[in-house]
């Protein structure tokens, strides 16, 4: 009887998921997922759960994804050093877990790019920990002053900052008017971004329609504007001063550092280098962000990626040819503010409550592929949900 093949995978996120949903229950692999969240991280309803929806709205128990099946052990670490010889890889926590095949799909990191006072002083919105950070800040905020911020600074105008900025006013509403705020009371949302023009990776038309929506939601928008260095009470912006105390940094992300510090070849993206199999080295393959395929920062090529990979192992175990890694453009849906959303899909470009609805579709079809219908519907219809530790408005909404 053929060995079973031991597939490590490192990543429990898009990539590292659809990989090992691929080999599931496929009795010739015993596989590992090893990933440093016990949940998969849904980044792309992040902003959600930011402002105002279920935490569960962006994040899903790997236990729960993997509950029936039956060749998947999880393991939670943090995977740090990769030994090619003897063929393990070793945690943060002091475990060595050995493969035959290695799946590598670990994510990018947040990119300050040395700018002083960043790191220390802004708000992220990349996991659920700093999502709970930041909201913990809006609501103590209103609680020590009895007045919103001076000004919400959002610096990135790319996909993420345009959805936390089109969806922070009505969460700000909602809990000022927990907090007893008068609902005339102004909010000042800036958005921050380095290039001339918001979402610069993608067509002018849609970046001027996603401009004059924001707009039109009270966003104010600069553009050719550098952050220089962040305080407690303000952040510095072309030599300007601009004050707040709510900043947060959408703009940079930079691969993960397992890469460097395990000697792969870093392409000039920095992403690592793989050949048409999404090799980077002899039967270790890399996936989604981390690789250097023209798509990668996507959830869409993740999920692919992971699928690609995974079918070729199961084509490479029943002794067929290996298929090449064709790329394919993902779509791109950004939303901005309630019930509006811009599309970028080839030469196709849609947005409004069209764009809104293809958006739901895509992430309630996206949840559902992970959990049950009752589960993944019930998220989508929650607006704002009750799960903000705060007193304040926990009576508000008891009263
Ligand atoms: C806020 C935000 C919004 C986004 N919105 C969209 C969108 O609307 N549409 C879209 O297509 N894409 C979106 N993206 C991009 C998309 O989420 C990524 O392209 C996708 O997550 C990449 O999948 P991945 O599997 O490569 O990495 P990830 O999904 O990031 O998964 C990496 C996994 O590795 C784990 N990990 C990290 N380091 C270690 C370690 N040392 N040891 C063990 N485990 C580790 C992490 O916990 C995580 O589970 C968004 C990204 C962000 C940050």
């Amino acid at each position: 009887m053929a060995k079973t093949e031991q597939v490590l995978i490192v990543g429990g996120g898009f990539a590292g998921i659809s990989a090992a949903r691929e080999l599931a229950d496929d009795t010739r692999f015993n596989v590992t997922l090893l990933s440093d969240d016990a949940d998969m991280r849904y980044y792309p309803t992040l902003y959600h759960t930011a402002t105002g929806g279920e935490r569960a709205n962006s994040s899903i128990p790997l236990s729960k994804i993997f509950e029936e099946t039956k060749n998947i052990q999880f393991e939670k670490g943090v995977a740090t050093h990769l030994d090619r010889k003897a063929k393990t890889i070793t945690t943060q926590e002091g475990k060595s877990l050995s493969y035959d095949t290695l799946i590598l799909a670990l994510g990018v990191v947040t990119n300050y790019f040395g700018i002083p006072g960043l790191a220390e002083n802004s708000f992220s919105i990349k996991s659920q920990d700093e999502v709970a950070r930041f909201k913990a800040h809006l609501h103590q905020q209103l609680v020590d002053d009895h007045r919103p911020d001076l000004n919400y600074v959002i610096v990135g105008a790319g996909p993420t900052g345009i959805e936390l900025a089109g969806a922070l006013p009505a969460y700000l509403r909602h809990i000022m008017k927990n907090h007893g705020q008068p609902s005339n009371r102004a909010i000042h949302i800036d958005l921050i971004e380095a290039a001339p023009r918001l979402l610069p990776r993608m067509p002018r038309t849609t970046s001027r329609s996603v401009r004059r929506r924001l707009k039109r939601l009270g966003v104010k928008l600069y553009l050719s504007s550098a952050v220089q260095g962040e305080t407690a009470d303000q952040l510095t912006i072309n030599g300007k001063p601009m004050p707040s105390h709510t900043v947060i940094w959408t703009a940079g992300v930079t691969n993960h550092p397992f890469f460097k510090d395990n000697s792969f070849v870093i392409m000039s993206r920095g992403k690592v280098a793989v050949d048409t199999y999404m090799q980077a080295d002899d039967n270790i393959f890399v996936l989604g962000d981390n690789a250097n395929t023209p798509y990668s920062g996507m959830a869409q090529t993740a999920l692919r990626d992971g699928v690609f990979v995974a079918t070729n192992l199961k084509r490479r175990a029943s002794g067929k040819n290996l298929k090449s890694y064709v790329a394919k453009q993902p779509i791109t849906i950004i939303p901005a503010g309630p019930h509006w959303a811009a599309v970028v899909w080839r030469k196709v470009q849609i947005s409004g409550w069209v764009g809104y609805l293809m958006r739901q579709a895509a992430d309630l079809v996206g949840f559902h592929d992970l959990e049950p219908w009752p589960v993944a519907t019930k998220q989508f219809l929650t607006e704002f949900s009750s799960q903000d530790d705060c007193e304040v408005c926990a009576a508000a909404q008891a009263n």
